[in-house]
């Protein structure tokens, strides 16, 4: 049985679920051929303050401004590589402990941030990295490493950028955002499904969510479309944030509204929806494309999400919609022209990339020469 080390961290909810489709790809298509081990290699191994980054990057993501200046400083080729040949020596012991104590055949790395350290770390046991970019089309420069054995990308942007940091072209798959295999299973019986839940059968409804933790203005939006009292209802979900679950469960509500915490259930919720209002994250994005729904994006993290914004308006799939007003004005679009809904939603299905998750799974297998 091949040992595969998964590489990621809890810097907001994507990474998470990418790695865990990819795994769950394996399971299915390879059964009893792999052992998967999933670590989050900055809370389990490195030292103070790098192991606070999932808790930091969830306080930064609230302030774009913030986020978008550490960001840009450390974007580019030169950059990163200072920034690595510093942080080495702080790290060089961290990821010897993780290796140690994970043994593998091959690591595969969801994330930007310990590429060049395990490799580094690696060097007199080399053992072959796959790199797997969960960002859609601005992708940072951390990303990038020509020594990684197969650099697995969501779109040809991002392999543009991979080719521009000096990743060699045959290194370079583009694949697509592994997603889980449960958004793929159409919701059989949506009205049936609307009546359990206590939705209107019939009316037009949008659905908000601002990624794992509740992000971005979402009460502001939901305040917009409560008092404008278009003929829609409205499903809000907050994720891990109660303290927004209790503001929306607090409003008065003119529409019908349905408010949700976190759920494990958002196949069936996008099954049920007309309308994606939610940020720019893009593990939404690609679950959103392949449900087929018409994107509101209302927010991004500056740099990393901007090309997100970008993929979605150029291809029609969406709009973007940086206040609450600008939010409203679509929607109101969408309710009373169901035909401009309906061409976005097309486009939204023509990005869809269900079958990704399966297509990482299989060229981890080449690598490791399980057929
Ligand atoms: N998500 C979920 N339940 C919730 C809220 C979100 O399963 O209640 C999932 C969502 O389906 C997506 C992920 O959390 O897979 C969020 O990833 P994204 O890249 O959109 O944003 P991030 O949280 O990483 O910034």
């Amino acid at each position: 049985m091949k040992r595969i080390l998964f590489l990621f961290s809890d810097t907001g909810g994507g990474h998470r679920s990418a790695t865990e489709a990819i795994i769950e790809a394996m399971s299915a298509d390879y059964p009893g051929e792999f052992s998967c081990n999933m670590v989050d290699f900055f809370r389990s191994y490195y030292p103070a303050p790098f192991k606070y980054a999932p808790e930091i990057y969830q306080r930064m993501a609230k302030y774009p401004i913030g986020w978008s200046i550490p960001y840009e400083l450390s974007d580019g080729k030169r950059r990163t590589r200072m920034a690595y040949g510093l942080s080495y020596p702080v790290l060089r012991r961290a990821m010897h402990r993780l290796l140690a104590e994970n043994p593998c055949d091959l690591v595969v790395s969801v994330h930007p941030l310990p590429n060049n350290t395990v490799l580094r770390a690696m060097r007199h046991h080399p053992k072959p990295l796959i790199t797997v970019v969960t960002d859609m089309v601005t992708t940072h420069a951390f990303w990038y490493e020509r020594r990684a054995n197969v650099v697995i990308v969501p779109t040809e942007a991002a392999k543009k950028l991979a080719l521009k940091y000096g990743v060699p072209e045959a290194r370079v798959r583009v694949i697509g955002l592994p997603v889980a295999a449960k958004f793929s299973t159409p919701l059989l019986d949506r009205s049936a499904w609307r009546r359990e839940q206590g939705w209107d059968e019939s009316l037009p409804t949008a659905l908000l969510v601002g990624g794992g933790d509740g992000m971005g203005p979402l009460l502001k939006v939901a305040k917009a479309l409560n008092e404008a009292s278009l003929p829609m209802q409205l499903a809000v979900i907050c994720g891990r944030n109660e303290d927004l679950k209790a503001d929306m469960e607090a409003l008065e509500w003119n529409i019908p509204a349905h408010i949700y915490g976190f759920t494990t259930q958002m196949p069936a919720f996008m099954g049920a929806s007309d309308m994606l209002i939610t940020k720019a994250g893009p593990g939404t994005i690609s679950e959103g494309f392949i449900a087929g729904l018409p994107l509101i994006l209302y927010s991004r993290l500056p740099g990393q999400e901007d090309g997100n914004v970008t993929y979605v308006k150029e291809n029609g799939a969406g709009v973007w919609a940086p206040n609450a007003k600008a939010v409203l004005e679509t929607v109101r679009e969408w309710v009373a022209q169901p035909e401009a809904r309906a061409a976005a939603a097309a486009a939204s299905k023509s990005l869809a990339k269900p079958d990704a998750a399966k297509d990482i799974a299989k060229v981890i297998a080449e690598q490791v020469g399980v057929a």
